[in-house]
């Protein structure tokens, strides 16, 4: 039996590799049918991703490395090449600009992961024939390739009208593009920096497979822009969330997290595509890392920002399992509560937490407060059908999330049935329990920690650790 998990386990942990190049994989040619993005079979295709910053001042992160590592880490689909065009962009040194946007295409293409190409300025009509040039040549040069979507103005300002001046503009550049590349998804810049996607679906453009960007900054853009998205895609257009911040819409000040959740359900509700802002090692709130994080990826989470740790634990929700879920036999799970002698006053968390079982339990029995993790949504559906069931909603909850993304430190009882290798991987969050924490773990060991207590029975084993953790070869 735990031979047999393990290994399934392990099979799966082999194709986890392949599952993140899935995205372009899964979904082929993106299209647009009615107010959707839908994937090759007419599904709503949903990528989630990151954007990169302004390409003039953070163009060291335009490299195949970090667009791996946020493949392979944060779990993404897309990623967004944000080319500067004023501001010392590409109308100062278009080659200069252009060489790392085909960085950033080239290794989305490598990747098997979506590449969003955006003419990243706010007057993009006054630059008119650079826009068509740029298009067509990357239409011609990728036009070819599933991954692309071109985005063919960011953001336009407040004053900038959409039917006299934005949509004759994207209408001048969409037949460059279109005549090198008949198919590929086309995102617009709508007015007001894109949240007038309202206008844009009042009067909107001829042609397939043309959707509208809609972009939101959670402290300063709330219900009424919500409403406002609502209603343009109730009006038939489909909408793509091409740039987004947890902060405000300078991209700085505060980080929203009520209002982020509320957006990521809208998003959800909506089966909307997004990316966020951004990808850039500065001291500002959207900002997705710390000052000086590397280049190329690698980053732990001391150098990944709040911003960037909420997004990578959003985008790390949607990774497949690590393992195929085996339910712990009851008499098994009461055996791991006695072993971490749980009290009325502890909070219990369960990570990997099935249909709920040791969370319900451990309520029920004693009466504790629980959290059960689970990646799996069909599992959590599950797991709050039982709390519901054993009515100890009062004390229980359960969330859809990574566990190799949490903060576990408010936790009094850790329990666990995962894999060895997982439950290592875990040891950097454990260390962050308070002492004289318990963390139980059914079947598997965690190399190199010492156990209190090693418990047999029915074929089954029962670990027990108390916090701080006693590492092997240390005193
Ligand atoms: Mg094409």
């Amino acid at each position: 039996m735990r031979f047999v998990v393990a290994l399934l386990g392990c099979l799966l942990m082999a194709s986890w590799a392949c599952a993140q190049e899935r995205a372009v994989a899964t979904y082929g040619s993106l299209r647009v049918e009615r107010n959707r993005i839908v994937g090759m079979e007419g599904e709503p295709a949903i990528v989630r991703g990151m954007s990169l910053y302004w390409s003039q001042w953070k163009g060291q992160f335009y490299n195949p490395d970090c667009v791996k590592w946020l493949r392979d880490d944060w779990n993404c689909g897309v990623v967004r090449a944000s080319m500067a065009v004023g501001a010392g962009g590409y109308l100062n040194d278009p080659e200069r600009e252009k060489e790392k946007v085909k960085a950033v295409v080239q290794a989305a293409i490598d990747l098997g992961m979506y590449v969003i190409i955006d003419w990243h300025d706010h007057n993009a009509h006054q630059h008119l024939e650079q826009a068509q040039a740029f298009f067509e040549e990357m239409a011609q040069t990728y036009g070819q390739h599933p991954n692309v979507i071109y985005e063919t103005w960011n953001e336009p300002l407040n004053t900038h009208d959409w039917s006299t001046v934005i949509k004759p503009y994207h209408e001048a550049v969409i037949p460059k593009i279109r005549a090198r590349d008949s198919d590929n998804l086309i995102v617009c810049g709508t007015q007001t920096w894109s949240q007038d996607v309202d206008k844009a679906a009042q009067d909107p453009i001829a042609g397939d497979n043309i959707a509208y960007a809609l972009h939101f900054y959670a402290s300063t853009h709330k219900q009424p822009l919500r409403d406002k998205a609502k209603a343009a895609l109730e009006k038939g257009v489909a909408l793509m969330v091409t740039e987004w911040g947890a902060s405000e819409a300078s991209g700085n000040g505060t980080l929203d997290r009520e209002e982020t959740q509320k957006w990521i359900h809208f998003m959800n509700e909506n089966e909307l595509s997004w990316c966020n802002w951004s990808v850039a090692d500065l001291a500002e709130t959207s900002a997705a890392l710390k000052p000086g994080a590397s280049t190329k990826g690698g980053w732990s989470a001391d150098v990944i920002s709040p911003s960037g740790l909420l997004v990578r634990q959003e985008l790390r929700k949607y990774r497949e399992p690590d393992i195929l879920y085996v339910p712990t036999p009851m008499v098994v799970v009461d055996k791991m509560l006695e072993l971490a002698q749980v009290k009325e006053d502890d909070l219990l968390y369960d990570l990997g937490c099935g249909d709920g079982r040791i969370v319900v339990e451990a309520a029920k029995r004693y009466g504790c407060r629980a959290v059960g993790y689970d990646i799996n949504p069909v599992r959590v559906q599950e797991a709050r059908e039982n709390v519901a069931e054993n009515n100890v909603g009062h004390l229980v909850r359960i969330e859809h999330q990574d566990v190799f993304t949490l903060d576990l430190s408010d936790a009094d009882v850790i329990t666990l049935y995962l894999l060895p290798s997982l439950n290592v991987k875990l040891i950097p969050q454990l260390e962050q329990l308070k002492p004289g924490a318990r963390i139980v773990s059914h079947d598997f060991d965690m190399r190199g920690v010492i156990p209190d207590e090693v418990v047999n029975m029915n074929g089954h084993t029962v670990y027990l650790w108390t916090t701080p953790l006693k590492k092997e070869g240390s005193n």
